[in-house]
């Protein structure tokens, strides 16, 4: 009955011991959460429940009858702070050291705090979302600093509540790094005809105490009574790397086995880096669907199987009427082909590189999927006139 500990309590964490338990694993399970919460989903943090649609219950991942009913212990609260590789032993901010027969590794990110900011509001953690939808309930003016993702889904929310919002991104456009000017225009475009405040191409040079304003770097000052920041993620790595553990791309190398460079641990979710047959390459990549669907993999290997995770990375957003899903990954790309309409938000973007397809996003445009990514998977040149007209079946392009 060998014991396997889970080093984080997200959702990755949750999943992992649902797999573990249902392909049989009868030994201990026990996760450690540094947070106070059973594992809950974050995506809702920013939309559904920051606007008040979902309810509490409905973010987390089990209720806490199914640890009990599956003998799963979750020490939340608890944070790991040592990991002995050779010993095979956790140590706990309790004091304890907790002996393992095997690890996985699932602590996720942690939001990358703005310089010298005080009294400004995160977006990471169920706490978080709490505190920035009693800012909502309060109204007035709310300041985003970051035109990714949780600053946009953010906007989004805080605009639906009535509040007047200013969001300030360096980039020339939001989202840029994530999808290129192009696309990142369509968003820019869509905040502003939602009366959004979008100032890009600026960056933020300091934040009056307690949230009351941002002075920019052209010199201007926008008044604020609150400030969300939201300017990326740092995954939580410092418990493996100090171990020993081998790293890559920011995060901890693991084969395509989800294997890190240790036999007895594995890693997945936001910290892994991950070998990916598909992909061709090595890639990490901070997407609830990874968090979802790889703890299924790790668990399997971990119980003796030699199963590969060669999922396309795909995650999703929902912002105001805009409902999208991306699938793959465009880095190196040289072409965008648009398929629909841009201007009424229902088209499909695709990322070419040497007129292969590298990536697809379908914005309210649904059930395209599959087609999507037998387009990437299958590495062929495509005729690009035909992928752009709608009038051709995705499944003939
Ligand atoms: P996490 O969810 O980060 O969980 C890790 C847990 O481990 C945390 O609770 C952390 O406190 C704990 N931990 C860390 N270190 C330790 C330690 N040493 N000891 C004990 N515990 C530890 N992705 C999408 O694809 N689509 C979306 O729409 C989307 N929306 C999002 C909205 C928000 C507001 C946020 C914050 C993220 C969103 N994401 C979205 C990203 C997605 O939620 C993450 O990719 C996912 O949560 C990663 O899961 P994880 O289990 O790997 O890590
Ligand atoms: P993000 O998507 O990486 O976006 C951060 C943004 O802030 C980028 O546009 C970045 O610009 C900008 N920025 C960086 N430093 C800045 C600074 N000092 N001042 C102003 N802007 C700055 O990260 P995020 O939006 O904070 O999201 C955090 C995590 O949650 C990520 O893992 C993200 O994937 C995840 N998340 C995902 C979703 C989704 O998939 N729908 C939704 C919410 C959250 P540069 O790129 O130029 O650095």
């Amino acid at each position: 009955m060998a014991a396997i500990i889970i080093v984080g309590a997200g959702l990755a964490a949750a999943k992992a011991a649902e797999a573990l338990r249902d392909l049989g694993h009868d030994g201990p399970i026990t996760l450690i959460g540094a947070e106070s919460h059973l594992p809950y989903e974050r995506p809702p943090l920013s939309k559904d429940y920051l606007q008040g649609k979902a309810d509490r219950d409905s973010v987390f991942t089990f209720d806490a009858d199914w640890y009990a009913d599956h003998d799963v212990t979750v020490r939340a609260g608890v944070r790991a702070t040592a990991l002995d590789l050779e010993a095979r032993t956790v140590g706990l901010d309790t004091g304890e050291s907790v002996p393992y027969d095997d690890l996985l590794l699932a602590t996720g990110s942690r939001a990358r705090p703005l310089a010298d900011a005080d009294g400004v509001h995160y977006l990471r953690t169920l706490d978080d979302s709490d505190a920035l939808r009693a800012v909502f309930d309060k109204g007035g003016r709310l300041g985003v600093v970051g035109g990714g993702w949780i600053g946009l889904e953010a906007a989004a929310s805080a605009r639906g509540a009535g509040l007047e919002v200013t969001v300030v991104e360096p980039g020339e456009q939001p989202l840029l790094r994530a999808l290129g000017p192009e696309l990142g225009k369509v968003f820019a475009d869509l905040h502003r005809a939602h009366g959004v405040d979008l100032r890009t191409g600026v960056g933020v040079r300091s934040v009056e105490r307690g949230g009351r304003g941002l002075v920019l770097d052209d010199g201007t000052t926008v008044e604020t009574d609150a400030v969300l920041v939201g300017i990326g993620a740092i995954p939580n790595t410092e418990l493996a790397e100090a171990a020993g553990l081998a790293m890559a791309e920011g995060g901890v190398a693991v084969d395509a086995g989800l294997r890190t460079s240790d036999p007895h641990v594995y890693a997945v979710g936001d910290i892994a880096a991950a070998e990916n047959p598909t992909v061709g390459g090595r890639v990490r990549v901070e997407h609830w669907a990874n968090a979802l669907n790889q703890p299924r993999v790790a668990a399997a290997n971990l119980l003796g199987g030699s199963e590969v995770y060669d999922r396309l990375p795909y995650f999703y957003t929902d912002q105001y009427q805009l409902g999208m899903e991306y699938l793959g990954l465009s880095t190196g790309y040289d072409e965008v082909v648009i398929r629909g309409d841009l201007a009424a938000l229902e088209f499909v973007a695709f990322w070419l590189a040497d007129g292969r397809v590298l990536a697809g996003m379908n914005v309210n445009v649904w059930d395209v999927g599959d087609d999507v990514r037998a387009l990437i998977t299958s590495r062929r040149v495509v005729d690009v006139a035909r992928l752009a007209d709608p009038g051709v079946p995705l499944s003939e392009v």
